[in-house]
């Protein structure tokens, strides 16, 4: 059997709807037990999916853009690496979520799924104000987290952001407390000028 350990992977940003496009191959998990798989938005980069190698298993949790949990599935290598196509679905909504394999199929997979997503996935105009905004404070977050300069009153730097009804949600990973930041310009203004945040306060 020939095995070609590379991989095409398209999934939805759970963050800004976006659709992403990535390669994956062998080496993205030589040395490390995880790939992330990234948003390629500029503005945005979140972590959409990650794949982990686990008990010989390949691990596939996604950041659901459907019902907002995350999912996880579990492919064995060989399927992984030989299958046109592999697609998981939200088991809330029976949705297609991710899809992996060969990039025709994947391409394919996508196409016909385009017009289930625009009826599901907030529509984002790219030029209107309010999305130029949003993309604004996203930025500002994620500037201010990866500078440790979020954090929770119980003491936890560890936050995720969640993009609800274009509000950013921050939440303490530890004690689940959080912070909703709506899309304004008094929140922008408030994030440009921003030293720390602070959840809880
Ligand atoms: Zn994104
Ligand atoms: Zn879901
Ligand atoms: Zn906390």
């Amino acid at each position: 059997m020939i095995v070609k350990y590379e991989r095409t992977a398209a999934y939805i940003c759970p963050f800004c709807s976006n659709l992403t496009k990535k390669k994956i191959s062998a080496f993205d998990f030589s040395g490390r037990v995880k790939a992330p798989l990234l948003c390629s938005t500029t503005g945005c980069r979140e972590e959409c999916a990650r794949i982990a190698l686990k008990n010989e298993k390949y691990k596939i949790t996604v950041e659901c853009p459907i019902c907002g949990d995350a999912h996880s599935f579990t492919a064995a290598p060989v399927k992984f690496w030989n299958k046109r196509l592999l697609t998981y679905k939200c088991p809330v909504s029976g949705i297609d979520i991710i899809f992996l394999g060969e990039e025709k199929d994947v391409d394919a997979a996508v196409a016909e799924h385009t017009v289930e997503y625009a009826d599901i996935l907030p529509d984002y105009d790219d030029n209107s104000a309010e999305s130029e905004m949003l993309y604004e404070i996203l930025d500002c977050v994620h500037e201010l987290r990866d500078n440790g300069k979020i954090s929770c009153v119980c003491g936890s730097e560890s936050i995720s952001v969640q993009l609800i009804n274009s509000c950013l949600v921050l939440v303490c990973d530890r004690c689940e407390r959080v912070r909703v930041i709506e899309t304004n310009e008094h929140n922008l203004a408030m994030l440009l000028n921003a030293e720390a945040i602070v959840i809880g306060n």
